[in-house]
């Protein structure tokens, strides 16, 4: 927080916010949506990423990352695969919606297929392979959200439409804010 602003309830507001102290602008903090692709190649097989930045340095993952302004969540999805696989997407449905309410992000991820063939890591990535649903290296994949999107996409494979999904049951241990008694 910058030196000049202070934390203060505003004025009809119920909770702290970072308040300029000179001209009383409220720095307002919201949550942040991230975006993704379970990229398949229709023969079983999905496109994962190892990451190349912290954190999780070394893990895998479905290419995903924070939206940018003035764009979709689809197209940030895009973009991010991207970004992390240099591939090429077309996104043909929203697989789920994941909520990470300790951290304040919302997982909007979709599943799609390549435009093309090409794919590479980018500079995010340290390699790009496909795997097979039976090889995913589940003990090394980086976060929560890209478990469920990876399991949930095995259940509609064969699925043009179904409803998208959502956090898993019982996973509240792994997106809910710490209390005293869950640490
Ligand atoms: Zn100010």
């Amino acid at each position: 927080m910058p030196t000049n602003f202070s934390l203060q309830i505003p004025a009809g507001e119920d909770r702290m916010r970072q308040v300029c102290d000179t001209c009383g602008f409220i720095n307002y903090v919201n949550p942040k949506i991230v975006a993704g692709v379970v990229v398949d190649d229709g023969q079983g097989r999905v496109l994962l990423c190892r990451r190349a930045i912290e954190p999780r340095y070394g893990f895998w993952t479905v290419p995903a990352g924070f939206m940018e302004e003035r764009e979709t969540t689809a197209q940030g999805a895009a973009r991010e695969v991207w970004e992390e696989a240099r591939a090429k997407v077309t996104i043909n449905a929203l697989l789920g919606i994941y909520e990470v309410p300790r951290i304040s992000q919302v997982h909007f991820m979709y599943r799609g297929t390549l435009s093309d063939d090409g794919f590479g890591a980018g500079p995010e990535s340290l390699e790009v392979a496909w795997f097979a649903y039976e090889d995913i290296p589940w003990d090394q994949l980086a976060f929560p959200t890209g478990v469920w999107a990876l399991k949930d996409w095995a259940k509609v494979q064969n699925q043009a439409a179904f409803v998208p999904f959502s956090n898993p049951p019982g996973s509240e241990h792994l997106t809910h804010p710490r209390t005293p008694a869950s640490d």
